[in-house]
């Protein structure tokens, strides 16, 4: 292979195929696609390594385009499983832009919605089946899906799925279609869960990968706080958003429940347009709010990262985390939100006591120490609750016992003897701190950004 990226036409791609991918403006294949396409049209099973902004997409939609050609008889022939309804739409958007010259029929299914006009598309006949697991299965089980005939199955953000939970689903899946089938599996991570999984449903893969991208983008000045607890966060959080300057922003949480509680305080608090968007949202409302965070409506829009996965939302002028994200990568898709063409952005991340493990590992793979700024003194700190502090320190512990298994754990220890030490706790963060204490101090004033460490 040259060293110069290849141009489509090198690719065994048919003429519809390659006229769609120029008039879709692609005039180089990127690194995942140089890569992947030729493996793929040899009818390997692939294990690709790549994130979302890497051309994945494309890198599996044309060889399998390729490979079912042309519409033929009612069942599907080819699967492709995403963990999210927003990524089913977006490659289904994909298939369509490079199927444009071909007639090849495709339906995508996902839950939120009933299942009425996804059963009648199925039933007009169909070739390609873009589904999230759940819907796959519920629609195959009601007998609207007729297995027999598929020979490719993709999927996509593999590492999204098993962490979502859908194992189950999917080898419920792998038992209902042919054996005899080619594999391509994509991840952005590569994980012990994916590596487990990758062995049970590739047969020999060639494995391509294209080196994360987690160097973050030079324009996004991030920023953390180490915040005592939940209250302190949202008094923080109320501090910030006085700024007006704080005027398309996003708040990520890691969960719905804290989606929904940062959500209906805000909106009490009347700070401008606000929306929520996480998977209990219907798909309609979610669009709508993206829409209108899109067209300048809307000043707030608290998202979790399964709803955001995928979302086209740039031009963000600040992303809060409101929460560490527990899957690492997911901070780089998070602030990457900000500082887009050539924009400044900016990426808050507040980090109770649990999370300054998780930060920590963060700022390993995108080998920045990112500075910390001190609460500002009008900001409210209230004692942490007993119960909170206890949840802390119990996922501390794992924490610990994950990096050490000999670890006994410290909180079962202070669990017999009831209460914890004040002053022996203080010292331990104090400890613990002190890599954030020298990065506060060398941060002289409050209030100056330094950018990316
Ligand atoms: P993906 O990683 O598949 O989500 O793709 C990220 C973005 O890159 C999408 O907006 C694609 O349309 C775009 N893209 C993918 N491949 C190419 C290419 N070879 N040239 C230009 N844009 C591309």
């Amino acid at each position: 292979m040259s060293d110069s990226p290849s141009t489509f036409e090198n690719f065994k791609l048919n003429k519809q195929l390659l006229d769609a991918v120029s008039e879709a403006g692609y005039t180089k294949a990127t690194p995942i696609q140089e890569k992947a396409i030729p493996l793929a049209l040899a009818g390997h099973d692939l294990l690709g390594i790549a994130q979302t902004g890497t051309g994945k997409t494309a890198a599996y939609i044309l060889p399998l385009l390729m490979k079912i050609k042309y519409a033929q008889g009612k069942h599907p022939r080819a699967l492709i499983l995403a963990p999210t309804r927003e990524l089913v739409m977006q490659i289904e958007e994909a298939a369509i832009t490079f199927g444009k010259y071909t007639d090849l029929r495709f339906v995508s299914l996902y839950g939120g919605l009933g299942p009425k006009t996804q059963i009648e598309n199925l039933q007009k006949g169909v070739d390609i089946i873009i589904s999230t697991p759940g819907r796959f299965l519920d629609l195959y089980r009601k007998g609207e899906i007729f297995t027999k005939e598929i020979k490719t199955m993709i999927l996509d953000e593999a590492d999204k799925m098993l962490d979502m939970g859908f194992m189950p689903q999917i080898r419920s899946i792998l038992e209902v279609i042919p054996v005899k089938r080619q594999n391509l599996l994509f991840s952005a991570t590569f994980g012990s869960k994916v590596e487990k999984f990758s062995h049970e449903f590739l047969e020999f893969p060639e494995r391509v990968e294209v080196s994360p991208q987690a160097t973050t983008a030079e324009t996004i000045h991030q920023v953390k706080y180490f915040v005592p607890n939940i209250k302190t966060k949202i008094n923080l959080l109320l501090h910030l958003l006085e700024d007006a300057g704080l005027n398309r922003v996003i708040i990520f949480t890691k969960s719905r429940k804290n989606a929904e509680s940062v959500f209906s305080f805000l909106e009490r608090k009347r700070l401008g347009e606000i929306r929520v968007i996480h998977a209990n949202k219907g798909q309609n409302t979610r669009i709508n709010s993206m829409e209108d965070f899109k067209a300048g409506e809307v000043r707030i829009l608290v998202a979790t990262d399964v709803a955001a996965r995928g979302l086209d939302i740039s031009m963000v002028s600040h992303v809060i985390n409101f929460d560490v994200p527990l899957i690492y990568e997911d901070y780089v898709h998070r602030i990457g939100r900000t500082g887009r063409a050539e924009n400044e952005g900016m990426a808050i991340t507040f980090i109770n006591p649990a999370e300054e493990y998780h930060f920590e590992k963060i700022e390993e793979i995108i080998r920045v120490e990112v500075p910390t700024l001190q609460i500002p003194t009008q900001v409210e700190i209230p004692q942490t609750p007993f119960e909170e502090k206890q949840g802390y320190e119990r996922e501390i512990d794992t924490q610990k016992k994950k990096e050490n298994p000999d670890f006994k754990g410290a909180f079962h220890e202070k669990k017999v003897k009831h209460r914890p030490n004040p002053d022996q706790k203080k010292e331990k963060r104090g400890n613990k701190n002190s890599k954030a204490k020298r990065n506060r101090n060398q941060l002289k004033s409050q209030g100056k950004w330094k950018k990316n460490g």
